[in-house]
C-alpha cells in the first residue's frame, strides 16, 4: 500500500528500495533526535507556563503597538527557552541578515573591531560588514573587520585568535552553522570553549552568535554556552514553519534594549512595535518549532545516508552528529544541481509545477539555485535546496515541515536524477 502510494507519487520502485535501505541503518538516530525534540518541547512549555501565556495574548496591536503585552510576553517565553536576561523577537526583523545586522549594528562603535574566529561569516553578512564594499556598511562607520580561519583540520587556531585580539577588538561574531562554506557546523559547547577561550584573554567582549538553523537541533543552545546575543531567523527553526516572517535576538538585558533601540529608535527601543495579526503564529510556531527541527534533521541524516550509498560526498556524512538542520551534497556539475532541485520542488505542496532555475540573488555574488515551494517565501524550515553556482557544485538541502514529507522531497530528487540518467 505505502509503496503503492509512492509510485502514484511519481517515485519509482527502484528509488523507493534505495530510501528504504537507507533508512533501515537510521533507526538508533532516530530515536535520538525524538528524544532531542522531546526535551525542548517540555522547555518550551515550560516557558510558556511560566510566562502565563493567555487566550487574550494571542491576539495583535497595530499602530504604534503600546502595550502589546502578547509581544512582550513572547519576548519572555524566547529568553526563558534560550536562559537568557531578555529577547527581541519582532516582525519588524525582515529576516535573519537583518537580526544579525541590527545586532551587530547596536552592539558597535567607530574605532571598534569585529572579529569573526571561525572564518569567513555568511554570504549576506560581507555586505553588512562591508568585507564586500557596500552602502550603508559598519566599514562606512568607521567599523573594521578581522578573520581567523580554522586550522586544516576543522579546528579552532587558538594561536591565530590571540594574536587577532587587540584593544579595539569589541564583538566577536561566532557563525554556528556552516553555511555556505565547507567547515563543520560546531556544537553549543565547542562554541562554549572558544568563547571561555576569548574571555581567558579579553573578558569584557561582546559575543554575538549567529544562530540560524541550529535552534532545537540539540538539548543546549549557544545562549547557555556564554554567547551575550544568540540570533536568528524566524523562518527558519524556531519559527516552527508558521511565523510569517521575522527573527530574533536573545541576550544580555543591557544588550537587547541597544538591539530595540536600533531597530525602532533611541527612547522608543522595544515599547513600540505593532504585532499586528502575528502573535498567534509566533506562539504556535515556537510550540511546534522542537518537533518541526527534528523531522528536518530526520530528513538530512536521511539525505546524507541515500546519497553516501550513491557516491556522492556529503557534508556531514552520515555518521555524524547534527549540530544544524543542514545537509551539503557535493554534486559536482550544474546539471546535477538543476536535477536535484527540480526534485525537491516537484515534491512540494505549493508550487510543484515551477521549475526552478539559477538566478542572482541580492546579498550573494554568485548566480544561487533555489527549490522551494513553501507556504511562506524563502522559508528554509520548510523543504527547501539552494546553492551557490560555484564548485564543487554543492547543493544545501534543509527542511521539512513532516519527515515524511521531507523523506518524499529526498526521494524525488534522486527519481529526478534517474529520469535525467545522472543516477542509478
Ligand atoms: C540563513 C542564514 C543567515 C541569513 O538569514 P536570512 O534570513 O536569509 O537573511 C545568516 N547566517 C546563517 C548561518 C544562515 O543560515
Amino acid at each position: 500500500m505505502r509503496e503503492e502510494t509512492y509510485r502514484a507519487c511519481g517515485i519509482s520502485h527502484e528509488v523507493f528500495s534505495r530510501g528504504e535501505e537507507a533508512l533501515s541503518a537510521l533507526a538508533g538516530r532516530f530515536e535520538e533526535i525524538d528524544r532531542i525534540a522531546e526535551t525542548n518541547q517540555l522547555k518550551v512549555l515550560q516557558a510558556m507556563q511560566k510566562n502565563r501565556v493567555a487566550a487574550d495574548l494571542l491576539n495583535g496591536t497595530t499602530g504604534y503597538g503600546y502595550n502589546d503585552a502578547g509581544r512582550d510576553t513572547l519576548e519572555k517565553v524566547y529568553a526563558d527557552t534560550f536562559h537568557t536576561e531578555d529577547a527581541l523577537v519582532r516582525p519588524q526583523i525582515t529576516c535573519g541578515t537583518h537580526a544579525l545586522s541590527i545586532a551587530l549594528a547596536a552592539s558597535l562603535h567607530p574605532g571598534d573591531e569585529i572579529l569573526s574566529p571561525v572564518g569567513r561569516p555568511y554570504d549576506t553578512l560581507e555586505e553588512v560588514i562591508g568585507i564586500r564594499p557596500s552602502v550603508g556598511s559598519l566599514a562606512e562607520y568607521g567599523i573594521t573587520y578581522a578573520e581567523v580561519g580554522l586550522l586544516p583540520d576543522g579546528g579552532f587556531d587558538y594561536e591565530g585568535i590571540r594574536n587577532a585580539i587587540n584593544e579595539r577588538t569589541r564583538l566577536i561574531e561566532i557563525q554556528r552553522s556552516k553555511g555556505y562554506s565547507s567547515r563543520e557546523t560546531f556544537s553549543p559547547e565547542q562554541i562554549g570553549e572558544l568563547i571561555r577561550f576569548i574571555r581567558g584573554i579579553k573578558p569584557d567582549v561582546t559575543v554575538m552568535v549567529d544562530n540560524c538553523y541550529g535552534e532545537f537541533t540539540r538539548e543546549t543552545e549557544p545562549s547557555d554556552h556564554g554567547a551575550d546575543l544568540t540570533v536568528g531567523s524566524l523562518i527558519k527553526n524556531p519559527g516552527g514553519g508558521l511565523a510569517p516572517c521575522g527573527g530574533y535576538i536573545a541576550g544580555r538585558a543591557d544588550l537587547v534594549e541597544r538591539c530595540a533601540k536600533r531597530l525602532t529608535a533611541p527612547g522608543l527601543g522595544k515599547e513600540v512595535g505593532a504585532s499586528l495579526g502575528v502573535n498567534r503564529s509566533f506562539y504556535q510556531g515556537f510550540f511546534l518549532a522542537p518537533v518541526v527541527t527534528a523531522a528536518a534533521v530526520k530528513g538530512a541524516l536521511f539525505a546524507a545516508k541515500l546519497y553516501e550509498g550513491l557516491g556522492f560526498p556529503t557534508w556531514p556524512s552520515s555518521d555524524k552528529t547534527r549540530y544544524d538542520i543542514i545537509q551539503a551534497i557535493d554534486l559536482g556539475s550544474p546539471e546535477y544541481m538543476k536535477a536535484f532541485c527540480a526534485g525537491i520542488q516537484a515534491a512540494a505542496p505549493v508550487d510543484s509545477f515551477v521549475r526552478p532555475v539559477p538566478s542572482d540573488m541580492p546579498g550573494y555574488a554568485d548566480q544561487v539555485i533555489m527549490a522551494a515551494g513553501a507556504f511562506v517565501q524563502g522559508s528554509s524550515i520548510e523543504l527547501s535546496a539552494d546553492g551557490p553556482l560555484r564548485s564543487p557544485y554543492r547543493i544545501y538541502f534543509q527542511g521539512g515541515l513532516t519527515w515524511y514529507h521531507a523523506k518524499y522531497g529526498i526521494l524525488m530528487s534522486l527519481q529526478k536524477l534517474v529520469d535525467a540518467g545522472l543516477a542509478l
